[in-house]
């Protein structure tokens, strides 16, 4: 039996009982030969689990265990895809970061040049006024 399996504790009525005197724990096979199929075995740890195995279920019949093997099988393609997807959303969420960080420094940068440029017609404006005032005829004269 492959040891490939996942557990949770048995919960069918029946409580079987490990070889340390404590409640088995029940686990599902996914091995090619026992797709599905759940059996019992001691609740501890790998290196302090006892040699205690009891099936649950039947045998499980060749069609039966190849659907159940080939959904298997798809479930875990479509969780390793899952996981490439999420890391994908990962990078794109940092160059999307990246990209707004960049845009505020355009930002400020465009504000900044705009106030730039507020700053010199206003100053120009002050200096044609003073050119009027003083009665000069064009702002040649200033120089
Ligand atoms: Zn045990």
């Amino acid at each position: 039996m492959a040891r490939s399996s996942t557990g949770s504790m048995g919960s069918i009525g029946s409580i079987n009982i490990c070889d340390c005197g404590k409640r088995a724990a029940m686990y599902t096979s996914w091995s090619l030969k026992n797709p599905g199929r759940r059996f019992f075995t001691c609740s501890e740890k790998a290196d302090l689990r006892c040699e205690y195995f009891q099936w649950f279920d039947q045998e499980v019949d060749g069609r039966n265990g190849d659907v159940i093997t080939h959904l298997n099988n798809r479930r875990i393609f479509l969780e390793e895809k899952i996981k490439l997807l999420e890391e994908r959303i990962v990078i794109l969420e940092a160059k999307i970061a990246k990209k707004k960080a960049k845009n505020r420094a355009m930002e400020k940068t465009v504000m900044i040049s705009k106030i730039m440029i507020c700053v010199f017609v206003a100053l120009f404006a002050m200096l044609l006024m003073v050119c009027k005032s003083k009665g000069s005829s064009g702002w040649l004269e200033l120089m």
